[in-house]
């Protein structure tokens, strides 16, 4: 089958909309690097359109829109997370050690560690204190502000380092960040006065105590605002674009559905990066719960039997990103099965490992249906496998959905170094995916 680039196959108008959307792009991958920031974007920009919010604390969103029939003819669902990798701060970080305050960390997903060191970092969290008050950070992202860093051995000194494995030579304990360098005036007598110096400057700028970070969300990212990348500007490199970039289409998306004839349903889950668990994961029992709440609002009808002929009867795109064909490690491909970067939205009717295990495969019907509603809507797609049979494999929320009966199907743009701090997407991909989900929830 030979494949046609994305780029060729969107008109003219829209080949301008998807350098438009990317500007938009852009700046919503700069304003929004944790969950709480991304439900918080969602909520706002919804709000008017929106005829049903369900939030829980700010970490997982429902957003409904009515549509021509009544929620017992089943919903369109497009679920996308809004997690991303990244290095969490542990509940005692703060230390001091050869007159350097660092933060321990524990990481949170499938990270490359060696991709995390000699990276600006940006603290954004969520501090509660006892009587339920919540500080809030984003340090370092603004002119001004301080970054911080997880530093790297010099090559001077790293030929042992030089000749572990990769999975080894940064280990998960090598990777703390530097916070300070000065040692309290004061108290002279005292050992670790770096890290008194930091808890004062905490204490007194942030009104954070020391036991505060036991009750604390304090992720580090990447400090960098995302850019354009090519000489064409067709890209856009930055972090947290798994799974942010399906969570920005499907919110354009729903931004631009007129007059649905099923009812709409756009989730942005948490937790999907490290399995989808705990109360804000979409394996937990949430989208049932939201869907009684539904069918009392509005039909008065919550019964167990509409509940499970309304899930049966709904469809859903697990809407998240595919491993792009990489050029310079085409290898762990098989290329007449692979995705390639600016070539449309992927079709990936199954995620799990090697014979398929832990997947939902989307069957032939299902996978006809929406090839036929991408084809009539002229919606540039391509479908593939992520890597070579048995080179490794990933998971995403279609299963969970799958489980209370909901067709469900992965469909996303793919991304170039996926889970680093710098991912690389393609506009015309990030277009492809807003008129897919649109078209989608217009079935
Ligand atoms: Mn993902
Ligand atoms: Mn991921």
């Amino acid at each position: 089958m030979k494949k046609k680039s994305a780029w060729e196959k969107l008109s003219p108008e829209e080949r301008e909309e998807s350098y438009r959307v990317g500007e938009k792009y852009k700046s919503f991958l700069n304003s929004v690097k944790t969950e709480w920031e991304a439900i918080r974007y969602a909520e706002k920009v919804l709000e008017g359109k929106a005829h049903k919010i369900f939030k829980l604390k700010d970490r997982i969103i429902g957003i409904a829109l009515r549509g021509e029939l009544p929620l017992r003819e089943g919903l369109r669902i497009v679920a996308a997370h809004v997690d991303a990798p990244r290095i969490d701060l542990k509940v005692h970080p703060l230390y001091e050690k050869h007159g350097i305050a660092l933060f321990e960390t524990h990481y949170y997903g499938g990270i490359k560690k060696y991709q995390w060191m000699n990276v600006p970092l940006a603290l954004h969290g969520k501090i509660v204190k006892e009587d339920g008050r919540i500080i809030e950070w984003k340090i370092g992202e603004e002119e001004g502000d301080p970054a911080f860093a997880i530093p790297d051995l010099e090559p001077h000194l790293a030929s042992k380092q030089m000749e572990k494995r990769a999975s080894e030579f940064i280990e998960g304990e090598t990777l703390d960040i530097v916070v300070g360098n000065i040692p309290l005036e004061e108290e002279k007598e005292e050992k670790e006065r770096v890290k008194l110096n930091i808890l004062k400057i905490l204490k007194e700028k942030y009104g954070v105590e020391e036991e505060d970070f036991v009750s604390s969300d304090i992720e580090a990212v990447p400090a960098y605002a995302s850019r354009d990348i090519g000489f064409d500007k067709s890209m856009v490199g930055g972090y947290g674009q798994d799974d942010r970039i399906c969570a920005f289409a499907g919110i354009e998306a729903l931004l631009r559905v007129e007059k649905p004839k099923h009812p709409i349903l756009l989730i942005l889950a948490d937790r999907e990066e490290i399995g989808s668990f705990g109360i804000t994961g979409l394996e937990s029992n949430i989208l049932r719960r939201w869907m009684v709440e539904l069918l009392e609002d509005w039909e008065g009808n919550s019964s167990n039997l509409t509940l499970e002929e309304t899930l049966w009867k709904s469809k859903a795109i697990s809407a998240d990103v595919h491993a792009a064909v990489d050029p310079l490690f085409e290898e762990v491909h098989e290329l007449k099965n692979s995705a390639l970067l600016g070539y449309g939205i992927t079709i990936s009717r199954f995620t799990g490992v090697r014979g398929k295990a832990g997947g939902s495969e989307a069957d032939a019907e299902f996978t006809a249906w929406i090839r036929k509603l991408f084809n009539e809507n002229n919606v540039p797609w391509q479908a593939a496998e992520l890597g070579k049979v048995d080179e490794g494999g990933g998971g995403t929320v279609a299963k969970f959905l799958a489980r209370f009966g909901i067709e469900v199907i992965d469909c996303g743009p793919p991304l170039l170094s996926m889970h680093s701090p710098f991912e690389i997407s393609s506009k015309a991909d990030l277009f492809s995916a807003i008129k897919g989900y649109k078209v989608f929830f217009e079935s």
